[in-house]
């Protein structure tokens, strides 16, 4: 056991993979204490001597109670949590099983929150933490075959507002990252869901062109996860950490529109790209 520790401590849950895993890197670069959360005990392993992996689910309770406690038990604090564990789960809103839809939220959005709650005690005490959590360009507008996903986003920028404010006076920032496109294993999963659950269906084919053009647009113009991890580094290390990062290969121009566009607009602009 390490003891307590007077280096700062992070938490970055969905280190086994892309931007967790950049994140992990840089911020124990930075000199962190860093601990990479994820289910893949393997990929964690690969992140090398300066991040301890710690192995857990976020949609199981009992996993991340006897992570965080393994984190306050070795090292006394905790200054960082980054919530960046999530998939995207893509298909119709018609078609998508509404235990999928369960799944989806409870990943990105519950097991976020529960997270949060184990750490901010500790914060509390200390009188300092920083919250930064992973949200999306498309927590600020949604494309079609994406509803949950989305709808997993929205609530997490919702969340994220409402404790932005109540925590402040405890000292404790609260940040939103919003990535645009990103190298990562996500476009893969979300394509993959998307294709499964259309089938042969009503959507199959819009689903598929949709599918194809988020593929080629990854593969065409995506950032590295490091683009991100960079800006994550910022709201961890700055002392006037940004509200929220939209950060990455189209993540600005689509933010600005979502807030400026009427929905009419935005939809007829959508309709071009998918169909
Ligand atoms: P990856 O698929 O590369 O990484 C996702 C990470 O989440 C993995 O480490 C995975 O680990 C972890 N994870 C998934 N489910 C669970 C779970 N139940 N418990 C614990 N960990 C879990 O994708 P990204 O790096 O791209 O995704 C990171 C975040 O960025 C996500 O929230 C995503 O929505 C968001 N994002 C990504 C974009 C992109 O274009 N790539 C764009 C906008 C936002 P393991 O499977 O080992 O548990």
């Amino acid at each position: 056991m390490a003891g307590p520790t007077s280096s700062p401590v992070a938490i970055v849950t969905g280190a086994s993979s892309g931007i967790g895993a950049a994140t992990a890197r840089r911020l124990a670069r930075a000199g962190f204490v860093v601990y990479g959360a994820a289910r893949r005990a393997d990929r964690l392993a690969e992140l090398g001597d300066g991040v301890h992996p710690l192995v857990l689910d976020v949609t199981d309770d009992a996993s991340m109670v006897a992570g965080v406690e393994r984190v306050l038990e070795e090292h006394g604090r905790g200054d960082v949590l980054v919530g960046n564990a999530g998939y995207g789960s893509y298909g119709s809103v018609e078609e998508v099983p509404l235990d999928e839809a369960r799944r989806q939220l409870e990943t990105n959005v519950i097991g976020l929150a529960r997270m949060i709650q184990l750490v901010l005690p500790t914060m509390r005490e200390q009188g300092s933490g920083r919250i930064i959590n992973v949200s999306s360009m498309g927590g600020r507008f949604a494309g079609p075959f994406g509803g949950w996903y989305h709808a997993s986003k929205f609530a997490l920028e919702g969340l994220s507002d409402s404790l932005r404010s109540e925590v402040a006076p405890f000292g404790i920032r609260v940040s939103v990252v919003e990535p645009g496109a990103i190298k990562t294993e996500w476009g893969g999963i979300a394509t993959d869901s998307a294709v499964e659950v259309s089938g042969d269906g009503p959507y199959a084919e819009r689903v598929r062109r949709m599918a194809k053009g988020l593929s080629s647009g990854i593969e065409r113009i995506a950032s590295s996860p490091d683009v991100v991890a960079k800006a994550i580094e910022h709201a961890a290390t700055a002392d006037r950490p940004r509200i929220r990062y939209a950060i990455g290969a189209g993540a600005k121009p689509a933010t600005v529109a979502a807030r400026v566009l009427p929905a009419r607009v935005l939809d007829a602009l959508v309709a071009r790209g998918v169909g």
